[in-house]
């Protein structure tokens, strides 16, 4: 590799240091080895799965933005994991202070933790609000009086709620407390993988007294049993052995246990022994709140107006609006620029595009097109024909099929129609939009009529 070329990378690793606090930069980015550098492409290597999942999902783009900046083009950067040059590695540097989160295996190996948990996932660092405050309290219950309280815990929510990190701050937690507890971590999947390969190895006895002699149990992703018959009947008994030996469980998962529609009745009914709770959306206050908080632990450096705004314009879930921050901070430090207003909606572009989109439902569509032609709601759905009403209705399915991601059979039912309706007036309103300047400006007003309705929905 020539030096020119790796250069590339120590220099976006200095870009990096600059913006991220010292323990993180050397928990995440100084374990990454660059392994090859062309004109196009950059392959950078982590020793374990871990460390690539945790970097995709938070690093990533952070990384390939400094590599931008300092290449001056955008390489296609690929991350793998490759433990054969860590060993290497690990005989010249000195242990790190933080140990590094090592794989979800338990006593394998040498000095391992007794837990594999991420150190910033603590209760401290969990904003609360009242979409998880529920959910909140209960965790720290279950943190303080572990298995007297809500045995199992199981915590529910859409993707980038909160879950996992409510879940292993209850670990953090306990560990913080009694640092001789063994404590595991680990997602469904490869809870799953663990046992398949001890099916192949032939030692399933080994895989049951590990999971069977712990303190503690927390499983990412449990929806990720259902419909697999087998594991479950395994999960089955470990959660009975150690349900009866008072030890705490506890499980995420994206919907509550008798939604798993392919989940054992028994599981179901032993998931819900315990405390079902939810995290749900967090209202404005709440982002902004956490905007606060995450701007606060990266040592960053953003005025509050820009975070309030950020938190009025991204509200599908904290992972997005992480990082949108982890972007326009990276953008402030790699290019020393002030940022205002009209820069971030520039820089985030494509992901503010995503949340409007999102928040755009039929029924946003059906009450704007009501009112821009001065009719009742009820008019769009109702069943009048008179054309003064069928038309602005036409117009309605139209962008409903133009403006969502919904299919017609769906658009349909929100008309009292069947899809062939929808169908038939999507095609009539393009078609004649084609040669009707008319038509075609009163549709871009209801357009941006609708997304300003549905910007407000989010705020
Ligand atoms: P999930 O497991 O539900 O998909 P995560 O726990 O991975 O979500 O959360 C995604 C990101 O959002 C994480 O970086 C987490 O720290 C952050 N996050 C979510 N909820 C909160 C909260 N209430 N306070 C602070 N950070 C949060
Ligand atoms: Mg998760």
């Amino acid at each position: 590799m020539s030096n020119e070329l790796n250069n590339i990378w120590n220099e976006a690793c200095k870009q990096l240091k600059g913006i991220l606090s010292g323990d993180i930069y050397d928990r995440w980015i100084a374990v990454i080895q660059c392994m090859e550098i062309t004109e196009t492409t950059m392959r950078l290597a982590v020793a374990n799965d871990f460390y690539k999942d945790w970097l995709e999902e938070n690093y990533f783009p952070m990384i390939r933005k400094a590599v931008m900046v300092v290449s001056g083009k955008e390489l296609d950067i690929s991350l793998e994991v490759d433990s054969s040059c860590f060993d290497a590695v690990k005989v010249e540097t000195e242990p790190e202070p933080h140990a590094p989160i090592s794989l979800p295996t338990l006593g394998l190996g040498k000095s391992k933790p007794n837990h594999n948990l991420n150190p910033n996932y603590t209760f401290d660092s969990y904003v609360v609000g009242p979409n998880n405050q529920f959910a909140h309290a209960a965790a720290m219950a279950a943190a303080n009086s572990p298995s007297r309280t809500y045995n199992p815990l199981f915590i529910y929510g859409g993707v980038g709620l909160g879950k996992t990190h409510l879940m292993q701050a209850i670990g953090n937690h306990i560990a913080a407390k009694k640092p001789r507890s063994k404590i595991c971590y680990i997602t469904c999947e490869t809870f799953l993988n663990e046992y398949i390969d001890s099916l192949q190895k032939n030692n399933v006895a080994a895989f049951r007294k590990k999971y069977r002699k712990i303190d503690m149990l927390m499983i990412d992703d449990i929806q990720f049993l259902d419909g697999k018959a087998r594991i479950q009947e395994e999960f089955f008994h470990t959660f009975n052995t150690l349900f009866e030996s008072h030890k705490q469980i506890v499980l995420t998962s994206d919907r509550t246990p008798s939604e798993m529609a392919g989940l054992a009745p028994r599981l179901i009914s032993r998931f819900e022994w315990g405390l079902v709770t939810e995290l749900g959306k967090p209202d404005v206050e709440t982002r902004t709140a956490i905007l606060r908080k995450k701007a606060e632990l990266l040592n960053l450096n953003i005025d509050n107006g820009l975070l309030d705004y950020l938190a009025e314009r991204v509200s599908s879930n904290v992972r997005s609006l992480e990082g949108a921050l982890i972007r326009v901070a990276t953008f402030m430090s790699l290019t020393n620029q002030k940022v205002d207003i009209q820069k971030v909606e520039e820089l985030l572009h494509d992901l503010l595009d995503k949340e409007s989109q999102a928040a755009i439902s039929v029924d946003i569509i059906q009450r704007t097109v009501a009112e821009h032609f001065d009719l009742r709601p009820a008019d769009i759905t109702g069943k009048k024909r008179t054309k003064d009403i069928a038309w602005p209705r036409q117009i309605a399915m139209h962008l409903s099929r133009t403006m969502t991601q919904q299919s017609f059979p769906v658009i349909g039912e929100q008309f009292s129609r069947n899809h062939a309706t929808i169908l038939y007036a999507n095609d009539q309103v393009s078609t004649k939009a084609k040669e009707d300047r008319g038509l075609q400006q009163t549709l871009s007003i209801l357009k941006d009529k609708v997304s300003k309705n549905a910007a407000k929905t989010m705020q």
